[in-house]
């Protein structure tokens, strides 16, 4: 069970991205067994055939989530390969230059800040060991001068490519994390509308302009009739769909300039910019009626759903939450006068 779950799972970025990487690195390993065999150095040709060999190992590990064995592979491999490649044909080969794409993968990775940091501690310790140690002795098979800077500006190239897509992969995968942030902060779970926090942003930069003056803006609070009920006798669950068909009914009803939130449990606040008391009370009359007048049969309902409607309009100078209050009363005139109404806030233009 615990290991169905596991292969179930999505794939999280980071393995994905390393499955990516083990297919690249296996690449450049193919090209460089057919280099070293041109440039006449077949044991680092037939290196390259070993890290080919890990690299399919490491692809198949990640593949079925032994991504421990996946990684210790790839590490292995990237090390080695660099210390063989150096010591057999120089430091000017930049094979080291490939010990430098761990240390962004090791923060990027699933590991803590303190074991990410001493991998990196232990990382510079092996890049400058090996540095140190070519500095005191000589390549184990020189090639050609030619040969060599060749194998270079083919090193600098891959590790040019692979920290170019790494860096893509980074920053779209931060930006896509942040999409998913904003709208998981903007969004109630339940109905896609708008939260109560981000309907407060909105309408808090539409009630002034540009210049900091008060602009026409008319608010309608809803609260939907005798919901408890509907929750008593059909059940929770029944409850949230009509919650969601009474969300639809309202983004398909109301204007494309408004924008509507859901405020509390079953009540929704719409703002509409650019709108006098008059037009607001006529909006809100038409939003009642479609609630009312909508298909409720076709869920099982004898009765319909109904709604009552506060219209309050923005005061000059008024802050945000009184023009709500003002609807909010508004809203409970309506009940009282009996439900599935719309009442006009008194002030206002
Ligand atoms: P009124 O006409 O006076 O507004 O009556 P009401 O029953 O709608 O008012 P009340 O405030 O007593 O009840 C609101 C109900 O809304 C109570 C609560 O269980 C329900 N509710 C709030 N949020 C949710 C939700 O997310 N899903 C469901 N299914 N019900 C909710
Ligand atoms: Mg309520
Ligand atoms: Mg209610």
């Amino acid at each position: 069970m615990e290991a169905r779950r596991r292969v179930d799972e999505p794939r999280s970025q980071f393995w994905l991205m390393s499955m990516r990487c083990c297919l690249m690195a296996g690449s450049v390993d193919v090209a460089f067994f057919f280099i070293f065999h041109y440039l006449g150095s077949p044991i680092l040709a037939w290196i390259n055939v070993l890290s080919v060999g890990m690299y399919v190992i490491a692809y198949w590990a990640l593949k079925h989530r032994h991504n421990r064995l996946a990684v210790l592979l790839i590490w292995v491999e990237v090390i080695v390969h660099a210390a063989l490649g150096t010591l057999l044909i120089g430091w000017d080969s930049g094979f080291y230059y490939y010990l430098l794409m761990f240390i962004p993968a090791l923060y990027a990775g699933n590991h803590s800040l303190r074991s990410a940091s001493i991998a990196v501690f232990a990382l510079w310790l092996f890049y400058v060991g090996l540095n140190t140690t070519m500095r005191f002795v000589e390549p184990i098979q020189p090639i050609a001068e030619s040969a060599l800077l060749g194998v270079y500006l083919f090193n600098l190239t891959c590790v040019f490519i692979m920290f170019s897509y790494l860096s893509l992969y980074y920053i779209t995968t931060v930006k896509k994390a942040h999409r998913i942030l904003g709208h998981m902060a903007t969004t109630d779970p339940l109905t896609h509308l708008f939260n109560r926090r981000h309907m407060i942003e909105l309408a808090e930069r539409d009630i002034t302009d540009d210049a900091g003056q008060t602009v026409n803006v008319a608010f309608l609070l809803m609260d939907i009739d005798y919901f408890k009920q509907f929750n008593d006798r059909y059940g929770h669950d029944f409850g949230d769909r009509v919650l969601c068909e009474i969300s639809q009914i309202l983004s398909a009803t109301l204007r494309e300039q408004d924008y509507v939130g859901r405020w509390g449990g079953e009540e929704f606040l719409a703002v509409l910019p650019h709108t006098d008391t008059q037009q607001a009370q006529l909006i809100a009359e038409r939003v009642r009626a479609a609630v009312a007048e909508h298909d409720w049969m076709q869920h099982g309902l004898t009765t319909p759903v109904t709604m009552s409607i506060g219209v309050s309009h923005h005061r000059r100078g008024e802050v945000l939450s009184d023009s709500i209050v003002r609807a909010d009363a508004a809203l409970y005139a309506g009940k009282d006068s009996g439900r599935n109404r719309v009442e006009v806030a008194t002030g206002g233009a």
